[in-house]
């Protein structure tokens, strides 16, 4: 039966695949294909690890002490039982065999399919054997880890033609595990949570993949292995698809990908408004190796390394200097010279070091984490790790340019803390004899008392940077992440508007750089507005720069700014903005 499922939008295009319906527990188990010879070397690396686990539970029960209690033998007679069954091993094996899947990735999609059917069960008992089952798989998964046979090669589907392209479906993925999935199997994603500019959602568009979060429930009314349909423009998902609907989005994928084509053609051309203003286009990065991406998509620098996702999935372990050092030097040296602007850690709200989905952390963890330990109160309260990652930072400068750029400040205190820290790494860098140049300090502007006090702050800084997403999120208390607020995160807001614009004209009065690198830079619906504001940098995925770029090459920086006024002193920003800066901008606005 077909049917569809509304979430929020967050990236955008079309993507038709077949679902892989994965536990948000198990989103960090490996997911790759294996190659036709591979197949029964896979299976019997599965059933090794299957037996190795059978023999642990034999023998652990043999070694159960008389006086235990006889549930626990029960368990484990359980556990035992669903290894031997059929629908467990030969489940996983029918999905090595089928799809090519690698071994941890079968058995989490039988789990999937298997739990299904257990929250199906009408007796209790029955039901809550789910938690068995896991637990087993759990073992499995443990056994796969350590065992000793050869781990095959990845192959991509082209290495055994025909496979259908995979979306992704999870009630949540933490950033964490999201940054895992960069140049992995699946083409798009679907999630329960999340909100526009949550950090899962930022990831998914930094891999120009069709993505919908914030569904609230499609991993549970879409089946593993449903015909699928993303449509990341207006955030819907089509569920087995009738033949006509398939074939009128095969045709919308067609023109997408033709219109993106086109934008690529642009990547040469300079960004430089009608009347001659010159525009930096910088992109948002996670990950050194997404300099690359930046450099094709015609990047003139990093307006946004976000370092934290270097600190992710280390299981507890902060990278050394070397090894941040070598990571910022590789970003600055792929950017051959142009700027590259590195943000030191930004963890906490919805980016946990660990991988705690979001909604763990909020029941479980921590009471208001968006409003806690994060960023740089946490770097501040860490001061060795803090040096660690500015000593890194400076020793990169020697290989280029590099800014340094401070999450989420909202006191002079903590400026003022920052350049004492700042004058020690340097000595500390000079006594070692590590070279490093002059690096700009910049802050963020995303809380709102930023934005109020900036000619303060802007005494003692080269340059800010206005992160929009968290702006957004301080100023009208809204949760970014959470999608049942999500209709209330609006970048209309006469209030956002308001502090944004001050702060870019405040910050140029000053004669000090100002960028904007929240979401809202590269969504071309706001170029003009920004430029209206007088924002002459922005930083955005670099999936982003060929469609704002052709927004910039057809306006007139002087005539947009002469509508500013109108539009901030108007009730409905939003209309007034289209009307004023040309018919149509406001259509689809992407981030609203
Ligand atoms: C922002 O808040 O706008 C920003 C760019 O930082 P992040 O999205 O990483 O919080
Ligand atoms: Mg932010």
């Amino acid at each position: 039966m077909s049917f569809q499922v509304f979430g929020i939008a967050v990236s955008r295009g079309v993507a038709i695949g077949r679902a892989v319906l994965v536990a948000s527990s198990r989103v960090d188990v490996a997911h790759y294909f294996v190659l036709p010879s591979d197949i029964q070397p896979e299976i019997d690396r599965l059933l090794r690890a299957r037996d190795a686990v059978v023999q642990e539970l034999e023998v652990l029960k043999t070694e159960l002490p008389e006086d235990a209690p006889h549930e626990l033998a029960a368990l484990l007679d359980v556990h035992l039982m669903l290894l031997h069954d059929e629908a467990f091993t030969g489940g996983a094996t029918q999905w090595i065999v089928d799809r090519h899947y690698n071994a941890e990735w079968a058995l989490s999609a039988q789990l999937e399919v298997l739990a299904r059917q257990f929250d199906e069960m009408e007796d209790e008992y029955l039901r809550e054997r789910k938690a068995d089952l896991e637990q087993v798989v759990e073992r499995v998964l443990r056994a796969l880890a350590l065992e000793q046979g050869t781990v095959p090669q990845p192959a991509t589907p082209r290495d055994f033609a025909g496979e259908d392209p995979l979306l992704l479906v999870a009630a949540d993925i933490a950033p964490a595990d999201m940054i895992q999935f960069k140049r992995s199997v699946f083409r798009g994603f679907i999630t329960d949570i999340g909100g526009k500019t949550s950090h899962t959602a930022i990831v998914a568009r930094s891999m120009d993949i069709p993505a919908v979060v914030g569904t609230r429930e499609a991993s549970r009314l879409i089946m593993q292995d449903d015909w699928v349909i993303i449509d990341g423009d207006a955030g819907i998902v089509i569920v087995n698809p009738s033949p006509i609907v398939l074939e009128e989005y095969r045709f919308r994928q067609r023109q997408s990908e033709l219109e993106r084509a086109r934008l690529g053609r642009l990547r040469h051309t300079p960004a430089v408004t009608m009347d001659g203003e010159p525009i930096e286009l910088h992109a948002n990065i996670e990950m050194p190796a997404d300099a690359e991406a930046a450099i094709a998509a015609g990047a003139t620098g990093v307006g946004l390394f976000r370092s934290e996702f270097l600190f992710m999935n280390r299981d507890g372990e902060l990278p050394s200097e070397e090894e941040q050092f070598e990571a910022y030097k590789a970003a600055v040296q792929a950017m051959k010279g142009m700027p590259v602007t590195i943000r030191t850690v930004d963890v906490g709200a919805d980016k946990p070091l660990d991988r705690l989905t979001v909604n763990e952390l909020r029941h479980e963890h921590v009471l208001n984490p968006a409003m806690g330990l994060r960023a740089i109160r946490w770097s501040l309260a860490e001061p060795s790790m803090f040096r660690q990652q500015l000593r890194a930072i400076y020793r990169a400068s020697a290989f280029g340019k590099v800014k340094l750029l401070i999450p989420m400040v909202a006191h002079l205190a903590e400026v003022r803390q920052i350049l004492e820290t700042v004058r020690k790494v340097q000595q500390q860098l000079t006594d070692a004899g590590h070279a490093y140049t002059r690096v700009e300090l910049g802050v963020m502007i995303e809380i709102p008392a930023a934005a109020v006090m900036l000619p303060l702050l802007l005494r003692h800084v080269d340059f800010v940077s206005i992160g929009t997403n968290d702006l957004i999120q301080y100023t009208l208390a809204i949760d970014r992440a959470d999608e049942a607020v999500a209709h209330l995160y609006d970048p209309w807001h006469p209030a956002v508007l308001h502090l944004i614009a001050r702060s870019i004209a405040e910050a140029r009065a000053a004669g000090k750089g100002v960028s904007v690198c929240g979401e809202m830079a590269g969504d071309p619906v706001f170029s003009e507005l920004l430029l209206a504001m007088g924002l002459r940098s922005f930083s955005m995925h670099p999936s982003q720069i060929p469609a704002v770029k052709q927004r910039i090459l057809r306006a007139d920086a002087q005539r947009l700014a002469q509508a500013l006024p109108a539009i901030l002193a108007s009730d409905d920003p939003q209309t007034t903005a289209g009307q004023e800066l040309g018919a149509g901008r406001t259509a689809g606005a992407a981030l609203h």
